[in-house]
């Protein structure tokens, strides 16, 4: 294996998004080619001053030592860095919120490593496929009329990753 990498990608700790974070580095053509900085709030890493100088060494030393190119800053729904949905209100001002942050998070990124490229994205539960979201509607209404207790977990873990 080379001593060289494609990315760094930069996701929150939630370990609920971890097999689904791995997944789509897979299908980004990423597996066994990036470096890994997994922090609490991701973007806001870079944003909060006692914590920026420790972020930008993380994209410094993965530049130095690897070779890479491209940033992944990949946010979260429900972040608790945030304070989660119960914070930002889980809508659009959430969503909202996550974006802004990823490009100030890219504006200093670049501002300290022109050359590098900066890909911003939002995991969220759930599915951005036509067909996924009607299974899961039917999925919903159907226990919810038979089964109310029952906690669909298989909709739960299913996460998509909108760029943004
Ligand atoms: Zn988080």
């Amino acid at each position: 294996m080379s001593h060289t990498c494609k990315a760094l990608v930069v996701t929150c700790m939630d370990f609920r998004f971890q097999t689904a974070i791995r997944k789509f580095l897979k299908a980004q053509g990423l597996i066994d080619s990036y470096d890994l900085f997994s922090v609490a709030g991701t973007q806001k890493t870079f944003l909060n001053p006692e914590t920026q100088a420790t972020a930008l060494k993380q994209v410094e030393l993965s530049a130095k030592l690897h070779g890479m190119t491209d940033v992944y800053l990949i946010a979260h729904w429900d972040c608790g860095a945030y304070g989660g949905n119960a914070t930002l209100g889980g809508g659009e001002s959430e969503k909202n919120k996550y974006i802004q942050d990823l490009a100030s998070a890219e504006a200093i990124i670049k501002k300290h490593f022109p050359n590098l490229k900066v890909r911003k994205y939002l995991a969220r539960f759930g599915s951005n496929n036509f067909w996924d979201k009607f299974v899961f509607f039917c999925i919903n209404v159907i226990g919810k009329v038979f089964s109310p207790s029952v906690d669909n977990q298989n909709i739960k873990s299913k996460v998509y990753f909108e760029l943004v």
